[in-house]
């Protein structure tokens, strides 16, 4: 990749952008072991699609029994994972690991589903959206009546113009009868009926699920102030970072929110997002995990190419690995398939790199001004 220009934005460095799971690893682990950071893999039982090593890899920096610590996750949503690693190395690269206060620390999740991020896909290898799994299993799970009506509609078994016309033409309808944000909350607020499905949230905890589980263990246990930024793309403007927050509105933690990250944070429960309510998100099993701390988590959302793009991405991605060839990287088709949605969750442009990282690194600093108590109402 080409070196940043002198007049980069912010200093942005898009290097530390990859096209590639196992680049990013190595770019996250370089720049990791690189300033000090205590790393840790947590292996993945399947390979990725060229037969590399995957897993979930945790870098953390700074004193082990940390009061106060910055978490950056990326990955959640598998090929998002690209736009989030970038950020995560130019942290780790940057100034923050030799400056951090004594009581502070900073934990980096990497490839939360490395399945996914090496896969180009937004799920898991079970089909499962990580962002809807964080359910109770052992209680009755979510009902999401729109998504029975609309499933066949959602999950075309072929993808010729006709076949999509005829779909798109009855969710169109539907959307007509019971309004836009109805057809979201059916397409997209999770479902657990259709393990084929797109929005799928699974019947038990994933692999990336338990993992995440276990590294929170691992590091937190000790932790009383907690800032939470879980990287994710696709919803919202161009080039755009949104902190979604979806803490009950009014709590505790949703004030914390706002006094760390200010007035740009967003509520879908208050209908102030670009995302509406969804279940099993990551961030309830953060509140149950630290519910030992003081803790504000938010989704930080970087809007792409905006709709239909990702949702036929999304679309033809659930066909391909039902009906399809996934495995098979020659097939024209399935090359088309992977390329699209990896490139609609993180597209390959420098405008829209450098705004990434610009608006990354303010919501981090933010994060530690608001962690050391310094940020301003
Ligand atoms: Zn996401």
């Amino acid at each position: 990749m080409a070196a940043a220009p002198a007049w980069a934005v912010g200093g942005a460095d898009v290097s530390v952008f990859a096209r590639e799971y196992e680049q990013a690893r190595q770019k996250f682990l370089e720049a990791a072991r690189g300033c000090g950071a205590r790393v840790r893999h947590w292996p993945h039982p399947l390979p990725g699609p060229h037969g590399e090593a995957l897993a979930t890899d945790s870098a953390w920096v700074g004193a082990e029994d940390a009061a106060r610590v910055l978490v950056v996750i990326c990955g959640t949503h598998g090929a998002e994972g690209f736009a989030g690693s970038g950020p995560q190395v130019d942290l780790l690269r940057g100034p923050v690991p030799a400056t951090l206060p004594r009581d502070t620390g900073l934990l980096l999740l990497h490839a939360v589903n490395p399945h996914g991020f090496a896969w180009w896909r937004r799920v898991t290898e079970e089909n499962v959206d990580l962002n809807r799994n964080w359910v109770d299993f052992a209680r009755p799970l979510p009902a999401n009546p729109g998504y029975e009506a609309l499933r066949e509609h959602y999950n075309p078994k072929s993808l010729d113009a006709a076949t999509l016309a005829r779909h798109e033409a009855a969710i169109e309808a539907w959307r007509a009868e019971h309004g836009v944000h109805a057809e979201r909350v059916a397409r997209s607020t999770g479902q657990y009926t259709d393990p084929h499905g797109i929005f799928y949230g699974g019947s038990g905890p994933t692999w990336a699920r338990r993992t995440s589980e276990a590294i929170l263990q691992a590091h937190l246990a000790r932790a009383r102030t907690v800032a939470i930024v879980d990287m994710h793309t696709g919803l919202g403007p161009y080039g755009y970072g949104e902190p979604i927050c979806n803490h009950a509105p009014g709590s505790e933690r949703v004030q914390r929110a706002r006094r760390w990250w200010g007035p740009s944070v967003t509520e879908p429960l208050l209908g102030t997002s670009s995302s509406q309510e969804k279940t099993g998100l990551t961030e309830f099993g953060y509140e149950r995990a630290l519910a030992h701390a003081d803790i504000a988590f938010v989704a930080l959302e970087f809007g792409t190419l905006g709709p239909p793009h990702g949702e036929n991405a999304l679309r033809d991605d659930a066909w391909l690995w039902q009906h399809g060839d996934p495995r098979n990287l020659a097939d024209a088709q399935t090359r088309r398939i992977r390329q699209a949605l990896r490139d609609y969750f993180s597209p390959p442009r420098e405008d829209w790199q450098e705004a990434v990282l610009w608006r990354s690194r303010q919501v981090f600093r933010q994060a530690l001004e608001g962690l050391a108590g310094g940020a301003a109402h």
